[in-house]
């Protein structure tokens, strides 16, 4: 099994383990499942066991940690939604992607969907990688996963699923044990049970397609993304890619969604700039940058690209992955260039170091991914001064943008600011709740001013928002008995201690 491929593989080795370990052995940090006896899964207790899953693939190192791609797919999977009635109002989503180039795309417990980089660069409009996403959409809010885990022969696994997805990182941070418990045969019994069957991929496509037509996407995208599937499935050794051996494709099922396109008229649906660049930046991370460099410059030089602009970002992210800083800034300047020339986008003339910046509208937080690029290229050729020029101005138009802020803060750390970073951490936190990145970043902040106490009081954030619990109150007791706190500070942790205790004690006694 290739070690980066998680998803649906990491979801049945988790049922596959929790038949092999008894229960209480990871009990001690189990989420709340309530009464698992009955018969079906309640949607509280599919969130409870997707959170659980959720927590080990965001520790994975193929998980992208990437607040502007993270950002693009949950807008475009929110349009979609919100433009859709079959979502129930207890149901939530969120979408992930990660760095692995095979085409996959999944939809796990709990309305978590991810989607990898190979499958987001494979698509070559914004309406077939929302035609991918609508099926997935469509399996959650149809409850196929919650349907599927409700057969006898799962009911009682649930609190093990849920335990067991924490014994996860360690049999994939050693593969080969990975791969002998899935080569069993009761693994391979369980696996071709759990993949979609042809009923569920037919309402899939069915309602996945009405949203995708409802939020005014081409609706002949999703086809095109399947045939293309198909077509690519023929070159593949392993013979098909990975989204369709959970997804059983068949010419009946592209003839179905074919026929569907038909009978609506023809409508034309531009991409927009957000799709590119969040395609450019995923090709310029992938793998050897010194080959992305050559291939981003052989496109240009051809005039091979559907948008000249997102090019040139993929170039410059390339050239700072590839240390390639002074060509980075000379070809920052020409995207500049390029941007200023384009006269179907409309710019911000305003900016402080007199470059263009594009307008924010809902869907488009390109202008923001250009200056937070632009930022770096000056942080890395050492132009500290034009660097944090951009930050604030930056941060003016796009407020909201997560990568802004964290390198910003980031930036100041790395340049002896930590009290200024803090002041802006305390803004942010006013507005932006529950953040891994921001409690990691306030935990540093707290390190270089010397204030341990508050330095382990936020690292415990930071294991609460992972799910390690024990880890989080370990920390909370190292922080009382530092001395360097204020009564007001040490009566809250005091409290938080108190709320983690009962709540892990909690845990325990319903298993
Ligand atoms: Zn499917």
């Amino acid at each position: 099994m290739n070690n980066h491929q998680i998803g649906m593989k990491l979801y049945y080795s988790i049922i596959v383990l929790s038949l092999l370990f008894p229960a209480n052995i990871f009990a001690n940090e189990l989420p709340d499942l309530g009464d698992i006896s009955q018969a079906t899964i309640t949607t509280h207790q599919e969130r409870q066991i997707g959170l659980q899953i959720m927590r080990q693939i965001r520790a994975d190192p193929s998980y992208l940690n990437d607040a502007e791609i993270a950002g693009y797919l949950n807008n475009l999977g929110n349009r979609l939604i919100s433009s859709s009635n079959e979502a129930k109002p207890d149901q939530s989503f969120e979408f992930f992607a990660l760095q692995d180039p095979s085409i996959n795309a999944f939809a796990l417990p709990g309305g978590f969907m991810g989607f990898n980089s190979g499958l987001i660069i494979a698509a070559q409009s914004e309406s077939e990688l929302a035609g991918v996403m609508a099926h997935e959409i469509a399996h959650v809010t149809q409850k196929h996963l919650a349907r599927m885990l409700s057969g006898p022969q799962y009911i009682g696994l649930f609190a093990s699923i849920a335990a067991l997805a924490l014994a996860i990182l360690a049999s994939r941070s050693n593969p080969q044990a990975g791969q002998a418990v899935l080569a069993t045969a009761q693994a391979g019994a369980i696996q071709s049970q759990l993949n979609f069957t042809r009923k569920h991929e037919k309402e899939a496509d069915r309602i996945g397609f009405n949203i995708l037509n409802k939020a005014g996407f081409d609706p002949h995208g999703m086809s095109a993304f399947f045939e293309r599937l198909q077509n690519a499935g023929r070159y593949y050794e392993n013979g098909a890619p990975s989204y369709l051996r959970t997804h059983p494709l068949t010419y009946e099922r592209i003839a179905d969604i074919e026929n569907r396109t038909r009978e609506l008229s023809y409508r034309q649906v531009p991409d927009s700039i957000d799709f590119h660049l969040v395609r450019a930046k995923l090709k310029a991370l992938q793998g050897n940058s010194t080959d992305r460099v050559m291939e981003f410059d052989s496109r240009l030089q051809d005039k091979r690209y559907a948008n000249e602009i997102a090019e040139r970002y993929g170039l410059t992210y390339a050239l700072l992955r590839d240390k390639q800083y002074k060509r980075a800034d000379k070809e920052l300047n020409e995207l500049y260039r390029v941007m200023q020339s384009d006269h179907s986008i409309s710019l911000l003339k305003n900016h402080s170091l007199g470059n263009p910046v594009l307008v924010e509208s809902e869907y488009l937080q390109s202008g923001a991914m250009i200056e937070a690029l632009a930022a770096r290229v000056k942080l890395a050729n050492k132009q500290i001064q034009d660097a944090f020029k951009i930050y604030q101005t930056a941060l003016n138009t796009y407020p909201q943008h997560r990568a802004l802020i964290y390198d910003y803060i980031t930036a100041l750390l790395n340049h002896q600011n930590a009290k200024a970073a803090l002041e802006f951490i305390n803004k942010q936190s006013q507005i932006i709740h529950d953040d891994i990145n921001l409690y990691r970043l306030e935990a540093q902040c707290h390190s270089a001013l010397g204030n341990h106490m508050l330095q382990h009081r936020a690292q415990a954030e930071v294991y609460v928002q992972e799910g390690k619990y024990r880890a989080a109150i370990e920390q909370l007791e190292i922080a009382l008995r530092k001395d360097n706190g204020n009564f007001y500070q040490l009566s809250s942790i005091e409290a938080r201690l108190r709320q983690l205790k009962e709540f892990v004690a909690a845990s325990e006694k319903k298993q």
